[in-house]
């Protein structure tokens, strides 16, 4: 059974993550969506929050998949998580060129600590490409609609967060 680990911070989940969430479904058997405490980026929402939303907007994807999703809080290195977890393959999402440098680096010092595992990149559908979780929390803090970025409890969930 291949198991996949989808990481990232998700603060919050929008229609991006689970448009990656619903295409590593066709690649796994089961996948771990590994949720980074990461305390250095000053999440908005708490961990609990984070892995919350993500549960209520997985299990849809998951059952329609006929694909086991794990939502995993983690802290250690991502390479530890991924071997902690069973996942033969990490799963990034990709979108234009402002990733692309980072993710390069990461795949190269990933792979330098652990060869056996490949990272595979996916991109989301293009309406879907230009969402960031950063932007749509800026777009919420100055009373814009979030509406078209992610799904209508973590808009509300947001909503509440700067009332
Ligand atoms: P960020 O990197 O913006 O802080 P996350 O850590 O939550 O966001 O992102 C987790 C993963 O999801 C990363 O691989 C990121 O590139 C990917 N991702 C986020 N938004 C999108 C999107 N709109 N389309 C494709 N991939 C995305």
């Amino acid at each position: 059974m291949r198991t996949g680990l989808y990481p990232g911070t998700f603060d919050p989940v929008t229609h991006g993550h689970l448009d990656i969430f619903q295409r590593a479904c066709s690649l796994v058997e089961r996948l771990v969506i590994g949720v980074a405490i990461n305390r250095d980026k000053g999440p908005l929402f708490t961990l609990d929050e984070r892995v919350e939303m993500i549960e209520a907007n997985c299990n849809g994807i998951a059952k329609a998949a006929g694909v086991e999703i794990v939502v995993h809080p983690f802290e250690n290195l991502l390479i530890h998580c991924a071997e902690e977890v069973g996942a033969s393959v990490i799963i990034r999402g990709l979108r234009a060129v402002a990733d692309f440098e980072y993710e390069y680096q990461m795949v190269g010092m990933n792979r330098a600590l652990s060869d056996t595992i490949e990272t595979v990149f996916l991109m989301a559908d293009t309406e879907y490409q230009p969402i960031a979780s950063k932007l749509v929390k800026e777009i919420a803090r100055l009373g814009g609609d979030i509406s078209k970025f992610v799904p209508p409890d973590v808009e509300e969930c947001v909503r509440q967060k700067f009332a």
